[in-house]
């Protein structure tokens, strides 16, 4: 389950902290590691601050975008320490761990997000995700070193290994979780439909598709319940022309 996790740093820009996180990682067992578009990488800083976790960073996947980094996930947590105007589903670091590592995700890998260490995820990169984690801790001084941020979720991810899972019990779930990448594909057909009926308006268009993607995201469709929703979204293209 461990070897699920995908830890991905958006837009790193102390090389430093990207070695501290490789060995805050391997320290409780993870080993996949992801950068988008990092500021400064490889860099001997790095190297040095991984100490003996060095196999992560030759190991690192690089990309140019959150979306590239989320595509093969099918559960997409993002960290953040701050208050958010819209609300995400949201969970402390603990809760995430002991409800992921139940036995009805064990086939899914779990991207979990951390964002720049002066401003964080923006909120587009949020809407990738499909719940937030939050570390609890003073709120008068509520930011995490990042790599201390990985350190602690990493942490409650080992922890949880082996407890039994408190929620969805009895869940039988069969077919797989759809992945990031099926999602935002089905979300672009959403909004073409949307925009084909007439029931979009430019100016809000930005502000629905955040509220329907919390919606969708809250459901974790599978496979099949997206090809449904799709066969609905053509039928109405269809009847629409
Ligand atoms: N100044 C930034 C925080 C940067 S800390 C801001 O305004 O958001 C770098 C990253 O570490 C954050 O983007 C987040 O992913 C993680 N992090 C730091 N503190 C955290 C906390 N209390 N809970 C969850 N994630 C945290």
């Amino acid at each position: 389950m461990l070897s699920n996790i995908k830890i991905i740093l958006v837009e790193t820009s102390h090389p430093g902290n990207i070695g501290a996180v490789a060995r805050a990682m391997k320290n409780m067992a993870l080993s996949q590691l992801c950068l988008v578009a990092p500021k400064q990488f490889p860099s001997a800083d790095a190297t040095s601050r991984a100490a003996g976790a060095h196999d992560l960073l030759s190991n690192v996947q690089i990309v140019e975008s959150l979306a590239e980094a989320v595509a093969d996930c099918h559960i997409i947590i993002g960290a953040s320490a701050r208050d958010r105007t819209i609300s995400w589903p949201e969970l402390t670091a603990r809760q995430a761990a002991e409800k992921f590592s139940g036995p009805q995700y064990a086939e899914n890998k779990i991207g979990i997000v951390f964002g720049r260490e002066n401003s964080g995820l923006k909120n587009d990169e949020l809407d990738l995700c499909r719940f937030l984690v939050k570390i609890p801790c003073n709120s008068a001084f509520s930011s995490l070193n990042l790599a201390a941020a990985v350190q602690v979720v990493s942490y409650e991810f080992f922890m949880a290994q082996g407890k039994p899972s408190a929620s969805e019990a009895g869940d039988k779930e069969t077919d797989p979780l759809a992945t990031a990448e099926q999602m935002e594909s089905f979300y672009q057909h959403l909004y073409q439909t949307m925009a084909d009926i007439g029931f979009l308006h430019v100016d809000k268009s930005q502000s629905i598709m955040r509220r329907l993607r919390r919606v969708f995201n809250r459901a974790q469709l599978d496979c099949k319940e997206l090809d449904i929703l799709r066969g609905i979204l053509r039928f109405s293209q269809n009847h629409n022309q």
